[in-house]
């Protein structure tokens, strides 16, 4: 049984978001502030994490900063009741897989729900990558998929979910895991960003290139060194990985 871990201080919405959840045949867990949601992520280890932003005690950030610390990659979907895209934007920083700005509907967000868990099955992009291969046959990979990724001193073991720079392990949420493994696979070649947007964080998110952006930055950060060590920026199409 899935499990879904709703981390919400208002009842009203607690307990919509839950009656509408466990009708679907989700578990439910429940906490009301972001202390006690941050340790029954710990002890109940759910499949996915419904967060609300403006939470009491500790607020969403403060949650989602201590799951990726801890290298928790549970994948979590941010509820924010401000139509703000800066909040939205630091969310997805801080390694949200998805959001959704209050008031929401049910069928919204139960397609949500299936859409992260989908990409998120086998521990990444594995499964959609091969279904949009067969749907869309232009963008086949220019290199094919092989289970080790190795660029310089960059190593990418697609199996074992696992990154490294000069054998340092590089802790990347799903969604940077996601972005480096295409970009990667399809290296030399320019993807747009659309593209990017499309492959990795699907049609729902037509449009919002800025989140394509916030990610390579995150993603530069963390493989270290300068910018564009390993992902090049191609001006005004999108971004390339070095040959
Ligand atoms: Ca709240």
């Amino acid at each position: 049984m899935t499990k879904i871990l709703v981390i919400e201080d208002e009842a009203n919405i607690r307990e919509l978001i839950t009656y509408n959840l466990v009708s679907e045949g989700y578990e439910l867990v429940t906490a009301e502030n972001g202390e006690d949601g941050l340790s029954l992520a710990k002890a109940e280890n759910p499949d996915l994490i419904l967060l609300d932003l403006m939470l009491p005690v500790l607020d969403g950030y403060e949650v989602i900063r201590a799951l990726r610390k801890a290298g928790n990659p549970v994948p979590v979907i941010m509820l924010t009741a401000k139509n703000d895209e800066v909040d939205k934007v630091l969310g997805l920083e801080f390694g949200a897989d998805d959001y959704m700005t209050k008031p929401f509907g049910v069928r919204e967000l139960k397609a949500r729900i299936r859409a992260v868990l989908r990409r998120c099955e086998n521990g990444g992009a594995m499964m959609s990558e091969r279904s949009e291969a067969e749907e869309i046959p232009e963008t086949k990979n220019a290199n094919p998929p092989t289970d080790v990724l190795v660029i310089d001193d960059l190593r990418i073991d697609i199996p074992g979910h696992e990154v490294t720079v000069a054998g340092k392990l590089v802790a990347l949420t799903l969604k940077e895991f996601e972005l480096l493994k295409t970009l990667a696979e399809n290296r030399g070649i320019v993807l747009t960003r659309d593209r990017l947007l499309d492959r990795i964080w699907g049609y729902e998110y037509a449009g919002e290139t800025r989140t394509v952006d916030v990610h390579v930055r995150y993603l530069r950060r963390k493989l270290g060194g300068d910018e564009d060590r390993y992902i090049h920026t191609i001006r005004g199409v999108g971004y390339k990985m070095k040959q």
